[in-house]
């Protein structure tokens, strides 16, 4: 089949790899229609190549349908159309049993001491072959995959993987009391969706990016928004617009963006050439310029208020502002979304003619399979109005 492999800094390729088959009685094969590239590729695009091998299929945002189910599946059957939730979580041991589905104790990567397994993301996270390819297997088939009605276009519902659960998980860490208010920095998909979930459970949104089209979008679905490209102390803007305290809750859909700074850049090209273990902490170097997001968050928030961090942060020892953050009284919630946990309360809002959230507003670039290398550049570079890309493997 094809797939997309990592091969090094900003270089993937579409290639021919063999196809996944049954290995596990707990395991599914499934046809894919649909993945999508998420900002979280662009960390494996950019910055981690001390835990990619070359040749690894990236992707983790991925629907399709049934082709084959092992012995013990038996929620869905051949045929079904579903999607795959990035996190792989067994959905009956203790972790899983208390919602936190990013920390299953059965796919937990405990030789790297780690949470749940993710489709495509380094061997931190267990090397698992990602959905950016014409098939997956699925693992912990019988627990993970969302069953989804025929009809509608994928659109619809392949952000059930990532986007959707992500941000609204984001928006229910950032703890905003009613009718209050929550900046979100950071516009791409995932700030996107965080904006227009508080938005339609009541919230006053302000959102912050310094991408014309990516503001213009949150425009577009009534957010207030600050261009950080005009505006020297964006903090300072925020709580302007908040009465001069700051807003209740801020949302970090930013993460590390190490892509630009020179530290950074030097740091990259330094630990790319070491072993994993002494690359991890010396990555670390350059998280004075890749936390400037999260800054700006502890900087913004109101007194007492919350930081909900979405965004993927990677370094193990980054410098955070402890003083200011104690003073403050902030609160900070963060991790990865436990994709099945939110999938119920969003399942309802995706299958509403009047889709309250605009998933069909949100795809950017529906692209062949072929093309994701271009799919990963236009998303990594912001260009061509790229917000959020798909890929399609059989167009
Ligand atoms: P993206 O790269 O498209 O979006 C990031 C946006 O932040 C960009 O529009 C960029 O212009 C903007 N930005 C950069 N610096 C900024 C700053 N200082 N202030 C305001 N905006 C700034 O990516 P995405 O797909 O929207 O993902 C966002 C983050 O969420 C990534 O870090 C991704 O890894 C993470 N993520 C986390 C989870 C999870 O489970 N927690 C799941 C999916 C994605
Ligand atoms: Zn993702």
């Amino acid at each position: 089949m094809k797939a997309v492999t990592w091969h090094g800094k900003r270089d993937i390729r579409v290639e021919e790899v063999s196809d996944p088959f049954i290995k596990e009685p707990t395991d599914a094969v499934i046809r894919v229609t649909t993945t999508a590239i998420c900002g979280s590729d662009l960390h494996l695009y950019e910055l981690m190549g001390p835990f990619l091998n070359e040749g690894d299929i990236l992707g983790h945002e991925t629907m399709g349908v049934v082709e084959e189910v092992g012995a013990d599946v038996a929620h869905i059957e051949p045929g079904d159309r579903v999607v795959i939730p990035f996190n792989i979580s067994c959905g009956h041991c203790d972790m899983c049993g208390r919602g936190l589905f990013a920390q299953c104790d059965t796919t937990q990567v405990r030789d790297r001491g780690m949470g749940a397994a993710l489709f495509g993301y380094t061997s931190l996270y267990g090397a698992v072959p990602g959905g950016q390819a014409e098939y997956l297997r699925v693992p912990q088939a019988q627990f993970g995959p969302i069953k989804v009605p025929d009809g509608p276009p994928d659109e619809r519902f392949v952000y059930l993987s990532d986007v959707l659960p992500t941000a609204w998980q984001a928006v229910r860490y950032a703890d905003i009391p009613d009718v209050g208010t929550v900046a979100v920095f950071g516009l791409g998909p995932i700030g996107q969706m965080c904006a227009r979930i508080a938005k339609h459970l009541g919230h006053w949104v302000v959102g912050i990016d310094g991408v014309p089209e990516r503001l213009e979008m949150a425009r577009r679905h009534g957010v207030r928004v600050v261009d950080a490209s005009e505006v020297d102390d964006v903090p300072g803007a925020v709580r302007e617009l908040t009465g001069g305290r700051g807003p209740d809750s801020v949302i970090d859909a930013v993460g590390m963006e190490a892509h630009g700074s020179p530290v950074a850049k030097i740091t990259q090209t330094i630990t790319g050439l070491l072993p994993d273990m002494i690359a991890a902490p010396l990555m670390t170097t350059a998280g004075v310029d890749r936390m400037a997001a999260l800054h700006q968050c502890i900087d913004t928030v109101r007194r007492g208020g919350t930081i909900s961090i979405s965004g993927v942060y990677g370094g193990m020892a980054d410098p955070m502002p402890m003083l200011r953050m104690f003073d403050k009284g902030v609160t900070l919630r963060m991790g990865q979304a436990h994709v099945r946990r939110w999938t119920n309360d969003l399942l309802p809002l995706v299958v509403d003619e009047s889709d309250p959230l605009g998933v069909m507003d949100l795809a950017t670039h529906r692209l062949p399979l072929e093309q994701a290398p271009h799919g990963y550049e236009i998303f990594q570079k912001k260009q061509d109005g790229a917000i959020k890309v798909l890929l399609d493997p059989a167009p």
